[in-house]
């Protein structure tokens, strides 16, 4: 396909937008280079279970964000029923006097009530609204919608169609886990566990382990696939378009958004560090440049649920979906995050680790410092032989390294003992 070249609002240069699913997270994006944050209030978002952002709570996360010159987008993304209604404009006042960057909004009824109340807050709209085509795009702009995060299941020349239909900014999500439903049309959860996907609660049980049951014959469970555990019939695996963003860019994208405000401190932290050097790369050797091969490798120490590059080729096939319920285990684990930097930093353990073990510190950029572990004290000085998780701990390594805040480290994991 021949790409016109996009409108001339377009930044060449896209931004980087992570999630923050509370504070910690937060902290983590900012420090491996996202440009800016997504978020959820108390109110009003769906993630119920992501942590979320207390009323009291985001200023300071505003705050902090904005000192490192990162945007923060709040959202107010719930399919609203009538009642939730009630406190909405105070809601969205109490955001545009924290100074909020955008707000991210699917539902027609709160973007009319955001546009009346606070008519110079952006308005991006939310992968929720299921944006498929040129003319939607084009409906929504008209509404007032200054970014657009299309529906994921768009190929890469439906995105630069509609690249060529609006000026609003697109963003596209490039890392992290999809739905087998268009985002928000899904009631699985919902029927199986009560738990309601379109309030933010979703249960995943499109991941779940499935078996057929005769209904004579309760507890006799039969295989419907070739795996003898069962079947996951809908259990897609995780979005990476990693090597795709070069084309993205080109197409139009002017945010690269990564999935995933439930998602742990370690995934924040290592995806975005990941798509923060890709982006760097690509930013000083044009994007023609290939990417070196220590990117796959470091996608490979993340891990996850394999990876698909879902729609953007092509609808996805049975090499997209993880039929057989396997999961990509990394080789890594946490290790701890720096809470104190310096060379012989404050560290919190995040699993267990000894006196004499190599963990290895995730610096800026991609570079991974491989350090032995000389010693550990707790707080009091005494020495520890083992380091527990959740303890705060002073590290003393054998690389004299540079340990910032809000940096981690990872071990990776010892290969299971054989049987004698
Ligand atoms: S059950 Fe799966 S497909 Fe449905 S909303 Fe949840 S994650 Fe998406």
């Amino acid at each position: 396909m021949t790409m016109l070249p996009p409108p001339a609002n377009h930044s060449p240069r896209p931004e980087l937008l992570a999630p923050a699913g509370n504070r910690e997270k937060l902290a983590v994006a900012v420090h491996y280079g996202a440009d800016a944050v997504y978020l959820g209030g108390s109110r009003y978002s769906l993630r119920a279970h992501a942590g979320n952002f207390s009323d009291a709570e985001l200023p300071e996360a505003l705050a902090f964000a904005h000192g490192a010159g990162v945007r923060v987008y709040v959202a107010v993304n719930i399919f609203a029923h009538q009642g939730d209604l009630t406190g909405l404009a105070d809601y969205l006042c109490f955001l545009r006097d924290l100074k909020v960057d955008g707000l991210i909004i699917a539902d027609p009824g709160i973007l009319a009530v955001a546009r009346r109340t606070v008519p110079e807050l952006p308005i991006h709209l939310s992968t929720q609204a299921n944006v498929t085509n040129p003319e939607s795009a084009a409906f929504w702009e008209a509404q007032g919608v200054s970014r657009i995060n299309p529906a994921r299941e768009l190929s890469l020349a439906e995105i630069a169609g509609l690249r060529q239909r609006v000026q609003a900014e697109l963003e596209i999500f490039v890392h992290g886990a999809v739905c087998i439903s268009y985002s928000g049309r899904c009631f699985l959860s919902l029927y199986l566990t009560g738990r309601d996907a379109n309030q933010g609660d979703c249960a995943h049980p499109c991941r779940y382990l499935y078996r057929l049951e005769e209904e004579k014959r309760p507890g006799r469970f039969f295989p419907i696939e070739e795996d003898r555990r069962g079947s996951y019939i809908f259990n897609a695996k995780d979005l990476c378009l990693l090597n795709r963003l070069p084309e993205l860019v080109r197409a139009g994208a002017d945010a690269l958004k990564i999935e995933g405000r439930m998602k742990s401190l370690f995934y924040v932290g290592t995806v975005v560090r990941l798509y923060r050097a890709a982006l760097d790369f690509w930013g000083e050797r044009g994007l023609d440049a290939p990417l070196p091969p220590e990117f796959a490798a470091e996608l490979a120490k993340i891990g996850g649920r394999g990876q698909s590059e879902n729609f953007l080729d092509t609808s996805p096939g049975t090499e997209d979906m993880l039929y057989h319920g396997i999961v990509a285990n990394p080789d890594w684990t946490p290790a701890a995050i720096v809470r104190q930097a310096g060379p012989a930093p404050l560290v919190e353990a995040r699993n267990p680790f000894q006196r004499g073990d190599t963990i290895e510190y995730l610096d800026q950029g991609l570079r991974n410092i491989p350090c032995r572990v000389l010693a550990i004290h707790d707080q009091q000085g005494v020495a520890l032989e083992r380091a527990n998780p959740n303890s705060l701990l002073r590290l003393t390594l054998d690389h004299p390294g540079a340990y910032r805040c809000h940096g981690l480290f990872r071990q990776q994991k010892r290969p299971p003992a054989t049987k004698k």
